[in-house]
Parts: C-alpha cells; structure tokens; sequence
C-alpha cells in the first residue's frame, strides 16, 4: 500500500531554501507548506477548485492546498479563451479559481494565492479514494473530458515512475511544461515533491533554460527536445544530466538520434494519457531505442488486442492509476472500458517478446487503411523527417474513391519539393505507404504540449 499523497512534504529536512524554483523565484518545502496551509484553510469544504495553472510558485502552492484540504483541483490553461475556460468551470462545477484575478474567473469567484502568508494545516490527509483532481484531456480528438483522478492513482503512478528511474531526492528534476496536464503537473510538480528531489521550472520551455538550470533528470515533449537538437550548445551542455525523459506524443527517431548524438545520453520514453497517468516508461538501467516506449510501470497490465491474427491492435491497460471515469460523461466512460473492465486507450500498439511497447498512434487518426494496406501515420512521418530538409511532418488518411484513403503527408520543409519527398519515402519504405500528395505548410497546428492536432490541418 503506497504511503499517503503528500507525506514526504512534511518529513522534516524541509527547509532547504531553493527546493522549488518556478520561473526564477525560488522557496522551501517549509515555505510551500506554509502557504499551502493557508490556501487549504480558506478553501475548505468547497466541493471543488479551479486553479489558474500559470508557471509560478503560487500555482504549486494552490494545488497542494488543494491536495491537503481534500478538495479536487482542476487547473486550467492560463491562456485558456472564455469558450474553453466556462467550459472547464461550469462542467467541474467549480465556483473558486485559486490564483484567479478579477474578471479572468467568469462566473468563478476568484481566491488570492499568497506566498508570504502562512496557515498549519494539521488535518490528516483524505482518503487514497478521494479525487484529487480533475484533469481535462488534451481534447486531441474531441471537447476536452474532465477525468477524475484520485489520490491512490497518483502516488501509485509516482512510486513506480520512481522505481523505474531510480528517482531519490539526490535527484534535481528540470522542466518548464505547461501546470495543467499529467506530465508537466503529476509528473513535474508532485513526483519533485515526492520523490525529494529539487523542482527548477523553467517558466518556458527552452533550451537555452533547459542548458543552464544544470539537472540530473529532464522533462520533455517532443517539440521541446527538437529545438534542444536543433541547438547544438544547449544540447551538449545537457551531457552532465542523468536521463532525458520524452512524453506526450511520438519522439522521431531523428531526435531521438540527435539527442543521443550530441549529448551522449539515449533519451527515455514514456507512454501514457490522462485516464491512466503514466502506464509504461523505459528503465533508467533499461533498454531505450527509438519508437519504444518501455515497459509497463509495477502493478501495470498491458494487452494488445489485435484484430485477425495482426501483431498490432488497441493497446488496453488495468492497475491502479486508472481514472475513475469522465465527470459528467456516463457514456464516455462506459464506452472506454472493455467487458471485463480493462480501460481501452484509443491507441495503436505492438508489444515486443521483450515486453518492450511501440507505440504506432491513434486509432482514430494514425491508422490509415489505404488499397487493403494498414499504415501507421508515425512510420512515414519518421521517414519523412529522415529527409535532411524537413522539420516537422504529420501524416493522415483523406478519403479516397479507389483506395478507400490515401496518404497526404503535410511537411514544413525548405527548399524540397513534393515529388522529391514522395520519392524520398518511396526509397525507403515499401511503395504502398509512400504519401500520395505532399502539402507544405509554415507550421504544424500544436497544442500547448506540442501535440500534433491533425483535425486542424487544411483539406487535402
Ligand atoms: P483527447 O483525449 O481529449 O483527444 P489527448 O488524448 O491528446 O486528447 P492526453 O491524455 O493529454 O490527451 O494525451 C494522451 C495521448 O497522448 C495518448 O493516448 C497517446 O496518443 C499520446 N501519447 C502519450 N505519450 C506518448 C508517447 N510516448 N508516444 C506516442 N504517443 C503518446
Ligand atoms: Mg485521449
């Protein structure tokens, strides 16, 4: 049984004056749980808070309050326009948006967040069942969904992403992701405080802040560590860090290269989504090649459910970091189990004899069935992006009379063009996966954690 959320915050040796650095500012896990006691005082009873997840420390310190006032968090995009920002409160039901100013709530009324004020909070911790946040998925393929996450999922999913990569508190974590998702959130904030290790958040990104913040362990999404490759000073002064960590979305194996390359370190992947936390991660003593994800975390199961004898098929999990369904979403939440209760991701994948998992994409979007042939849109992207001039490339299926779809490749790339490229991949894979057309683009539709959204590029 795993120990409670947020025990290691209050084990004592809590006062090293820069544990936390968000964005330049820096204070002590004393400090933090000072003003996190305050914010759990004020909001105590509530049924729910909205946190404005901006980069700061008040930001850390409102979820922790939160966390130990027992009232579910739901952080929000700080950039977040009226339409998504009244969605997200009106669907969590929250009337509090901690760290809010007036006039950014909407109908929330909003609570100042403190860092010099200080409140003990002596209540013991809620129960591992208790939802300790709502966490809105990407909304990659749909309206984003408010999952409920509790307690036990989480210090389950950071004990064995411990384990996996020997994460301790001789540890110094560096990341500047966005506060609202799994990765920079979950993963970024509460697995520094629970593992011990120092938290230095770069408030953006980059990698001239990834270079001097000197860590052992990195975070990254994929976009991140192709502008790291693509600066090769800040890539090499990564050399001293103990592991790279890619996740959120596909890493091409070009960046995996680049990395390898220029830092001497192999980059880790991670698999996982908001429904399930963090489910499978290369070992820091383990095997890492590109296109694989890893293994899955202790007290994970994994299947493949595939169709007709095929290698590939819908990648399905259980343990405890599931979530325990959609707020508001019966239906979405029944329709994403299978009969015996296994969650079923919506993503494509093959298990290796070696237990190692490659992930091939989304069933709904990454899957092309093209003239009888199945192509997964991450192969012939990869091959896309092996072409010298090419930066970034996203691969769908448009409707095609004959063949059912056709591969329409969208590339930024300088100075190539569409048959050169179409020849390129045709030299490298087999011809019915080559693209059919090849439209050039001056940036690939993103969301905040870099992920392709392939429902926004243009018609074909
Ligand atoms: P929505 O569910 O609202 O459509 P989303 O699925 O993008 O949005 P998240 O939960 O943030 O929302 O993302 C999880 C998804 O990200 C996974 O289902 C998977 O498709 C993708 N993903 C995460 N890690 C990886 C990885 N290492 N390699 C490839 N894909 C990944
Ligand atoms: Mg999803």
């Amino acid at each position: 049984m795993a120990a409670p959320l947020l025990s290691s915050l209050t084990e004592p040796g809590g006062d090293r004056p820069d544990a936390l650095t968000v964005a330049g500012r820096a204070c002590s896990r004393e400090d933090l749980l000072g003003a996190a006691g305050a914010v759990a005082a004020r909001i105590a009873g509530a049924p729910v808070a909205a946190v404005r997840a901006t980069p700061t420390l008040e930001t850390v310190a409102a979820v922790v309050g939160g966390l130990l006032a027992g009232v579910p968090v739901v952080p929000l995009p700080p950039d977040s326009g009226p339409a998504e920002r009244d969605h997200i409160l009106r669907d969590s039901g929250a009337a509090l948006l901690l760290g809010g100013e007036d006039g950014d709530g909407g109908q929330a009324e909003p609570v100042p967040v403190d860092l010099t004020e200080r409140a003990a909070w002596s209540e013991p911790e809620p129960e591992p069942d208790a939802t300790a946040f709502i966490l809105y998925t990407s909304g990659t393929t749909g309206a984003p969904k408010g999952a409920l996450i509790s307690r036990r999922a989480v210090a389950a999913d950071l004990d064995g992403l411990a384990d996996a990569w020997a994460w301790t508190a001789e540890d110094t974590l560096v990341h500047g992701l966005p506060l609202f998702h799994v990765h920079g959130l979950v993963l970024g904030v509460l697995g520094a405080l629970r593992t011990g290790s120092r938290l230095v958040h770069t408030g953006r990104p980059t990698p001239e802040a990834y270079a001097a913040a000197g860590g052992s362990l990195y975070f990254g999404v994929p976009t991140v560590w192709g502008r790291v490759v693509r600066d090769e000073s800040a890539a090499r002064a990564l050399s001293g860090a103990r592991l790279l960590v890619s996740g959120s979305a596909p890493l091409p194996a070009p960046v995996f290269r680049g990395l390898e390359r220029l830092t001497g370190r192999r980059p880790v992947e991670r698999y996982g989504m908001t429904e399930t936390l963090i489910t499978v991660a290369a070992r820091a003593d383990g095997d890492r090649r590109p296109g694989y994800v890893g293994t899955p975390l202790p007290g994970i199961r994994t299947r493949v459910v595939a169709e007709d004898g095929a290698d590939i098929g819908e990648l399905e999990v259980s343990g405890p970091t599931l979530f325990d369904g959609y707020l508001n979403r019966p239906d979405a939440t029944a329709a994403s189990y299978a009969a015996d209760g296994w969650f079923r991701t919506g993503d494509i994948a093959a298990i290796e004899p070696d237990g190692s998992h490659r992930i091939v994409g989304r069933a709904s979007t990454d899957m092309i069935k093209s003239g009888g042939y199945r192509i997964g849109a991450g192969e012939v992207e990869n091959a896309l992006l092996d072409h010298p001039a090419v930066r970034e490339a996203a691969v769908v299926g448009a409707p095609h009379e004959d063949l059912g779809q056709e591969i329409v490749a969208y590339v930024v790339a300088d100075g190539v063009g569409e048959q050169d490229l179409i020849d390129f991949v045709a030299g490298q894979l087999s011809v019915h996966k080559r693209p059919r057309k090849v439209r050039f683009l001056e940036a690939l539709p993103r969301n905040a954690m870099g992920k392709p959204q392939k429902k926004l590029l243009p018609p074909a």
